[in-house]
């Protein structure tokens, strides 16, 4: 095995059990890996740290695998970590796991690279880095076990070209996955569009959040759902009990699913809107027409994949969260969320609360809001937390504001 080392005082973090080294921390190896092939890390005086994954291409030249020296990273390393992975989640569930959820979550169960999603016995796996990438076989082996109806690949993420991969679509078990598999997710029906849905089809990370959305629900209130996707925070909504939703996205495709969504659990057209739009320019639409809403829902995509991109993001998420405001009713209820990794909890509420300030909002936070347990974070890699969300009520509005 190719031992990589690295400089001198560079092996800190490795030992505070980070799994991620970047290339600036790496000596030139005297015999340069392969792409994703397993090599011994060791500190600049050549002792153990860790087996890791060499990215040839990529800013993070290593991935760990195992921080034991006597561990072998082959089939049985696989299934070992995934059959964690799943107890795991027997234990966050108490026993049962959703029909739809998340079974591996990469860094944080160990499996650098390696997301997989279990949806009604199927799993969609999604492989980002070289090191995930030359195990597929193994960990595809290892996944069949607790989806006995199919393993089906979507690594088509953005991430592969930085790993130099191309992306790889594509069933890897079992015989055939259906074009849509049929879910419940809170007791609402879904369908998961495993070949073409975002992510690996559904974004399960929201599950909980959704239910909490339908638990805050009044009879008859008007809820306006920004960034709808397939509908998820709309049908709970309905489900919830409130009167109507109207539905907010860009993308037809994701407005027509979502309303095969709504038909199949027996909402109506009057109770379950759908508006092809962007979503800034209808909040702006809605203010100039003086609309406004019970309850409004903002989950937009990651305005920011890094730190260098923040302050661009942070303008974004201001803008959205000003003009959400300004179109509650007083009493009305905002769930805003942020999916970048970029922006921290701390800086996510400075923008809400600067939203809030220049809204004449008197805003109530109540609850702050994070990804799914099924998403739970190695204490090790506080990178793995990246969904945060605010749920808080609109208890009034300032007529006028201190100087
Ligand atoms: N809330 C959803 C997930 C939202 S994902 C759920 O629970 O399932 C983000 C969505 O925002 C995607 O569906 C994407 O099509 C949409 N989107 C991205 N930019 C947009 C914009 N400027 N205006 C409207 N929709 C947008």
């Amino acid at each position: 095995m190719i031992e990589v080392r690295l400089k001198p005082g560079k092996e800190r973090s490795v030992l505070r059990r980070h799994p991620w080294i970047f290339s600036g921390a790496v000596k030139q190896p005297s015999e340069l890996p392969a792409n994703g092939e397993t090599v011994r890390i060791a500190d600049s005086q050549g002792n153990f740290l860790a087996l890791g994954a060499w990215s040839g291409e990529s800013s993070i030249a290593l991935r760990v695998w195992t921080f034991d020296e006597n561990e072998s990273v082959d089939a049985t390393f696989f299934r070992r970590k995934i059959t964690a992975a799943f107890e795991l989640r027997k234990r966050i569930f108490n026993g049962a796991l959703p029909e739809a959820c998340r079974l591996v979550y990469a860094e944080s169960d160990g499996l650098p690279g390696v997301i997989a999603d279990l949806y009604a016995g199927y799993a969609v796996v999604q492989l980002s880095t070289a090191g995930a990438d030359r195990f597929r076989a193994e960990i595809a082996d290892a996944l069949s076990e607790f989806a006995p109806r199919g393993v089906y690949e979507r690594s088509d993420v953005d991430g592969r070209t930085r790993e130099g991969l191309p992306p790889v679509t594509g069933l890897l078990h079992g015989s055939e996955v259906p074009d849509k598999i049929d879910f419940t997710e809170n007791g609402i029906r879904f369908q998961c569009d495993v070949r073409h849905g975002h992510k690996t089809g559904f974004y399960l990370d929201q599950r909980v959040n959704r239910a909490v959305v339908a638990a805050e629900m009044l009879s008859g209130a008007e809820v306006l759902n920004c960034f709808s996707y397939t509908g998820g925070f709309g049908l709970a909504a309905l489900k919830g009990g409130t009167g109507s939703v109207v539905n907010v996205d860009s993308s037809e495709n994701a407005l027509a699913q979502a309303r095969i969504h709504a038909e199949l659990n027996g909402f109506s057209e009057t109770q379950f809107q759908t508006v092809c739009a962007d979503v800034f320019q209808y909040l702006r639409r809605c203010r100039d027409a003086a609309r406004s809403f019970d309850a409004i829902v903002l989950d937009p995509p990651k305005f920011a994949d890094t730190v260098a991109q923040r302050e661009k993001a942070a303008r974004g998420y201001k803008d959205l969260n000003l003009l959400a405001l300004k179109l509650l009713r007083p009493g009305g209820k905002l769930f805003t969320f942020s999916c970048s990794g970029a922006m921290d909890d701390d800086l996510f509420a400075k923008v809400v609360a600067s939203a809030a300030l220049d809204a004449g909002a008197d805003f109530r936070i109540v609850r702050k809001l994070a990804q799914g347990p099924d998403h739970a974070v190695s204490s090790a890699f506080p990178e793995g937390h990246y969904l945060k969300g605010i749920y808080g009520i609109l208890a009034g509005r300032q007529t006028s504001r201190r100087a």
